[in-house]
């Protein structure tokens, strides 16, 4: 079993009250072999939602206490995102999930890449939050980007 974005299964979770339908992700859900989970509705977030980055680090960086999660117009969301990774960690737990494919340049899906906390669309390498407390608790966290399902 596998957990996937839950905007990658084109759920309308984004900040945007969007979603980043991926058909292949999305098949694994409806075919129950994934999962579909927002970290940031999880932790109390609306939708839509002003959009938020990582200022300071990224999501490792927020665990450390050495960065946050400030949104547009300034507001500290760390808290929300924190307590929505927890609660998302739980649930892989408590399912035996082991492998996660969540959706790049996320504050809290990231894999590899987050935006750089300038607004400004530059992104800069570094996990999401919820990516980091995975990775922190050996789950096995894999990019929407390079996904490949031949490699499990
Ligand atoms: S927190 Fe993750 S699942 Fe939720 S909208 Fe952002 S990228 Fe998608």
């Amino acid at each position: 079993m596998k957990m996937v974005s839950a905007c990658l299964a084109g759920i309308n979770c984004r900040y945007d009250g969007e979603n980043k339908e991926n058909m292949v992700l999305k098949n694994l859900v409806i075919q129950g072999e994934a999962v579909a989970l927002c970290p940031e509705v999880m932790g109390g977030l609306a939708t839509p939602r002003l959009p938020a980055e990582i200022v300071g680090g990224d999501g490792e960086a927020v665990w450390c206490g050495q960065a946050r999660v400030i949104d547009q117009a300034g507001n500290d969301v760390t808290k929300a995102y924190l307590a929505g990774a927890e609660k998302a960690l739980k649930m892989l737990q408590q399912l035996g999930i082991d492998t996660v494919i969540l959706k790049e340049k996320s504050p809290s899906c990231g894999a590899c890449h987050i935006y750089d906390g300038t607004f400004t669309g530059k992104t800069k390498a570094g996990l999401g939050v919820a990516a980091a407390l995975f990775k922190r608790n050996g789950i096995n966290v894999r990019s929407d980007e390079n996904f490949n399902e031949q490699t499990g």
